[in-house]
């Protein structure tokens, strides 16, 4: 048998914060994550569109901090499965101007996590063309369809419940050694 493959998400789930630091940053205000319980932050921002202008004149990563202990264990992972980093990359508010997220995902990836190369990152819109038999998202929509979900916590996804979780087969990691614990039994 083959090696089984694993889509790990990158925002929210490798890192986090940027986008809370720039909405912070243009609002003038000190927002934590835990005054959002809606997935797209930027809905609190009375103007988007002029926030997105000014969003995209930054570059989110420089902003991002690396969640506790995914770079190791994304290094351990990569020995007993086929990694592949599943990221969306484009806001619709900008979606013409949103290559450039792209490309600063890629640099990032790249400079922070040394061991992956491009063969291991899919950039996509819709993540259930990506067929891997494991994935881990913080978005319970993007792990339809697939053998084993794992829901990694985030502001957004914290509140649901354990029994909704379980009907629709979803595991709970909080966290990167809850990863390793489930998929390295370590
Ligand atoms: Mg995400």
């Amino acid at each position: 048998m083959g090696q089984q493959s694993v889509m790990i998400d990158m925002d929210d789930v490798m890192v986090r914060g940027g986008f809370l630091y720039l909405i912070n940053e243009y609002l003038g205000t000190s927002y934590t994550e835990d005054d959002f319980n809606d997935f797209h932050m930027q809905n609190i921002i009375p103007d988007k569109q002029d926030f997105f202008k000014y969003f995209l004149t930054k570059n989110l990563y420089d902003y991002c901090e690396i969640n506790e202990y995914a770079d190791v264990v994304i290094k351990e992972l990569m020995d007993y499965y086929q990694v592949y980093i599943g990221t969306a990359y484009v806001f619709p508010e900008v979606l013409r101007e949103s290559g450039i997220i792209l490309l600063h995902k890629y640099n990032f990836l790249l400079e922070k996590f040394p061991y992956l190369t491009p063969q291991n990152f899919v950039f996509l819109m819709d993540k259930s063309v990506l067929n891997c038999t494991i994935k881990i998202d913080d978005s319970i929509k993007n792990l339809s369809g697939t053998e084993r979900k794992l829901l990694y916590t985030a502001y957004h996804n914290k509140n649901i419940e354990k029994k909704t979780l379980e009907s629709q087969k979803i595991e709970r990691v909080d966290g990167w050694l809850d990863v390793r614990r489930l998929l390295l039994k370590k």
